[in-house]
């Protein structure tokens, strides 16, 4: 069974090289895991809306992605899909802590990403977790050291990294920036840019955004590597 998943692994990696997503109009003719497909199937999303179907397969060849598209255009499957995927194919497993790790201005719209993640990520078997506060902060750190895919918001992370001394964020394969904008516009820049001092540089990183300030461009300087540069204005 190791060697079956290995083999699906090595077949997707190839179908990366080869996919074209602009004639591809539902996300079942797209390169993803079959676990991730049962999901969207069963949760009704057939087709991936304009921001979905231009960062999704960039995001999936490891690219750091900039996307930027308005409110209400499904940026968050566009970067939960390629998360759920990324973690698939290093085989991440619950013993390997917390491979990802996304970043949000509110912990309401915290909240929001974690149901989304809930129902594209229930075939899987990674664990997820809320780091938004509100509960006892060393409770809080003995559990968000085993979750794999943590939702947070800014303030809350950085007290854990601060004072959890075994809170590490060493092996993170993916960090995501949603609603860069907003984040900024809350007076996040300097907790941002504490937090990415602790993870390694050798990770993905992908920020989304409803607008495109100064800010926005100077975050992406500071974190992403090389970036993909995705812009959708047209409805999706
Ligand atoms: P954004 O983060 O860009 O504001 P969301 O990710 O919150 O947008 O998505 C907005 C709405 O669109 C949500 O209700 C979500 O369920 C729906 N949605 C997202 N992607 C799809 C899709 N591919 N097919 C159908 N509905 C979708
Ligand atoms: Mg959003």
């Amino acid at each position: 069974s190791w060697q079956i998943e290995a083999e699906k692994i090595e077949n997707l990696e190839t179908l990366y090289t080869d996919f074209d997503s602009s004639k591809a109009d539902v996300f079942e003719d797209f390169p993803l895991s079959t676990k991730t497909k049962a999901a969207l199937r069963k949760h009704g999303f057939t087709k991936p809306t304009a921001i979905q179907k231009a960062s999704i397969l960039p995001a999936l060849k490891g690219k750091d992605v900039l996307g930027a598209a308005k409110t209400g255009s499904g940026k968050t499957l566009a970067f939960l899909i390629p998360i759920l995927e990324c973690l698939y194919r290093h085989r991440w497993n619950s013993l390997d802590g917390p491979g990802a790790l996304i970043i949000s201005p509110t912990r309401e719209l915290a909240l929001q990403i974690f149901e989304v993640l809930c129902k594209v990520g229930c075939k899987h078997d990674f664990s997820a977790g809320l780091v938004i506060g509100g509960k006892d902060l060393k409770e809080e750190a003995e559990r968000v050291c085993r979750t794999n895919v943590v939702v947070c918001t800014p303030g809350r992370l950085l007290q854990h990294l601060d004072t959890t001394s075994y809170f590490k964020l060493e092996n993170l394969k993916i960090l995501v920036l949603d609603e860069a904008d907003r984040i900024l516009d809350l007076g996040f820049s300097t907790t941002i840019n504490a937090i990415l001092e602790n993870l390694p540089s050798e990770r993905q990183t992908l920020l989304f955004s409803a607008t495109q300030t100064k800010s926005v461009k100077n975050l992406a300087r500071l974190s992403l590597c090389y970036p993909v540069y995705i812009s959708v204005h047209a409805e999706s």
